[in-house]
This record gives structure tokens, C-alpha cells and sequence, in this order.
């Protein structure tokens, strides 16, 4: 492995609270929840309009999927200011630099506003390419992952090979999308999705994200 694509929101990103307090205004609109960090744990799906139609125990029109979408955004964006780095993000970002390695940042989260929230944390130098969401809403990660390594490939100047990259993401969403591409991935049980739910992927699964390297075989 020589490059690792780093996920945003639950892995890099500590924002669980601010994520399940955003829910629960999209919610509160349609006079349904709270939610707590459990449910939303256990619930949690994509294409999100899944997960909204659960928790809503009905089908969901296109309309309100997307008032719904922006209701979440609108709160989360305000919420976001309170979001901390996972606790080791910083110190697992060095240690790919250390390693010789390259990283950089795919998110789900509209580009323009992963930049925002990028800004000030002390780690966009360390990334060589950061992609956000540039259209749709609530999509699977896998095409995002396409057009991504295609940048990263960009950026280093030549093809990239899949066998050197890893994904560490929080999400079944990330295995999926790096699977899709033959790509290694390791899962970090930040809490945001259940534990059980990350291991019967069959991907390795780390507390931490500098574990999530040591299985990736980052090594300074
Ligand atoms: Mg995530």
C-alpha cells in the first residue's frame, strides 16, 4: 500500500452528536423522533432516503426526501462548528507523511462545504487531492470513489495502481465502494454504525485509526 483515501464524517471527523442532533430536526418536521445515537447506529443505511423511511416507518416521496436532506444539512452545518477531529486523527495523519505514503480526503459531504469545514483543522496540506459532493444527494460512495482515484492519479503524476491504495472509512458504504474497485479497506468502529455490521463485511475492523494503519501496513 502507498496511498490511503481518507473518509470525512465519523472517521477523520468526530461528528456522531452533531450528526443524530440533525436528524432529529429533520425529523421534529415531520413529527417523528427523537432518535438516539443507538438508533441511528442501528438504522442507518444508503441511499440515506432508506434510512429516513425507516426511522418514518412509510415510504418517502422524492419531495420530501429532499426537504428532509435540507432540513439535516441546514442543522448540521450549524452544529458543525463543535465537531472535533477524532482523537488521533492528527497523529494518524503524520504517520502516513512519516511512512512516505500519500493520503487524501473523499467525502459524501457537499465540496464546497468540506472545504469549510476543512479549513483551520491543520490537516489540508497533508491531503493531496480532497473531493467532496459535487451533485446528487445521498448517493452510494462508489462512483465518488471512481472519479476520486482518478484525481489522486492526477495529482501523482501517473496511474494508480489499486493494490497500493487503502480506504479507511466508517461505513458500509466505504467497503462497498472500495470493493467495487478491488481496493483494501479497513473499517474504524467510531461509532457510528454497529461493530457487528463492520465485521460481517469481512474487512478488517480497528478501534482507532492509527490501529486502522498498522492493519493497512503503514509503517514509518
Ligand atoms: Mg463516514
Amino acid at each position: 500500500m502507498q496511498h490511503v483515501v481518507w473518509d470525512w464524517n465519523g472517521t477523520l471527523l468526530n461528528d456522531l452528536e452533531q450528526v443524530v442532533q440533525s436528524v432529529n430536526v429533520a425529523l421534529a418536521s415531520f413529527n417523528a423522533g427523537p432518535i438516539t445515537a443507538d438508533d441511528y447506529r442501528a438504522g442507518y443505511t444508503r441511499p440515506v432516503v432508506l434510512f429516513y423511511e425507516h426511522l418514518l416507518s412509510r415510504p418517502v416521496s422524492h419531495e420530501e426526501w429532499e426537504q428532509l436532506d435540507i432540513m439535516f444539512h441546514d442543522a448540521y452545518r450549524e452544529a458543525l462548528a463543535e465537531a472535533q477531529l477524532a482523537p488521533d486523527a492528527l497523529a494518524a495523519m503524520e504517520a502516513v507523511d512519516d511512512a512516505g505514503w500519500t493520503q487524501s480526503l473523499l467525502s459524501m459531504f457537499p465540496h464546497d462545504e468540506l472545504l469549510e469545514t476543512l479549513a483551520g483543522r491543520g490537516i489540508g496540506d497533508m491531503l493531496i487531492a480532497i473531493d467532496g459532493l459535487r451533485a446528487g444527494r445521498g448517493e452510494r460512495k462508489y462512483g465518488s470513489l471512481v472519479r476520486h482515484l482518478e484525481h489522486v492519479a492526477q495529482k501523482i503524476g501517473g496511474p494508480l495502481d489499486p493494490t497500493t491504495v487503502v480506504m479507511i472509512g466508517d461505513a458500509l458504504d466505504d467497503a462497498d465502494a472500495a470493493e467495487g474497485l478491488g481496493i483494501k479497506c479497513v473499517l474504524y468502529a467510531s461509532g457510528s454504525h454497529p461493530r457487528a455490521k463492520l465485521e460481517a463485511t469481512g474487512h478488517p475492523v480497528s478501534d482507532s485509526l492509527i490501529e486502522a494503519l498498522a492493519v493497512a501496513g503503514v509503517t514509518a
